[in-house]
């Protein structure tokens, strides 16, 4: 397992103590956090880190593929340290974000009507195990 550091500088970004804090986090804690989340966990180790800074240091790290983004809920963006493409889940109730990763997308194809694909997002809204009432669960 490589260091943080090590990843940071592999990707040719300079590596200070609030970058490695958010990407630490964001390893550590596979949930799907919003900017707002990750601000909320760190402001208290960290106390001068911005809103700002972690939005900024967040492109950069979407810029070099060290991280990847999604868009699931429709209107907040959330960070995934995970970067091989794999499918997500929404429940609808508590807003949890779920990996899932042994689903791959039928429709996978390299290009559509002569256009090129990049990248291609499944997501899967409903209820959690959690939030599904007795009765209804598998
Ligand atoms: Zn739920
Ligand atoms: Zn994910």
């Amino acid at each position: 397992m490589k260091s943080l550091q090590d990843r940071l500088k592999e990707k040719g970004l300079r590596s200070s103590y609030q970058r490695i804090k958010i990407l630490e986090y964001l390893e550590k804690n596979r949930t799907h956090p919003t900017v707002d989340a990750i601000y909320e966990a760190l402001k208290e180790k960290l106390p001068s880190i911005s809103k700002t800074t972690i939005y900024n240091t967040l492109k950069s790290f979407l810029e070099t593929g060290l991280i990847s983004d999604l868009t699931i809920s429709g209107h907040e963006v959330m960070y995934d340290a995970e970067t091989k493409p794999h499918s997500h889940f929404l429940c609808k109730s508590c807003g949890t974000v779920l990996d899932v990763v042994d689903i791959k997308c039928p429709h996978v194809r390299k290009e559509v009507d002569g256009n090129k694909v990049e990248e291609v997002h499944l997501y899967f809204k409903g209820l959690c195990k959690k939030c599904l009432p007795e009765g209804r669960k598998q």
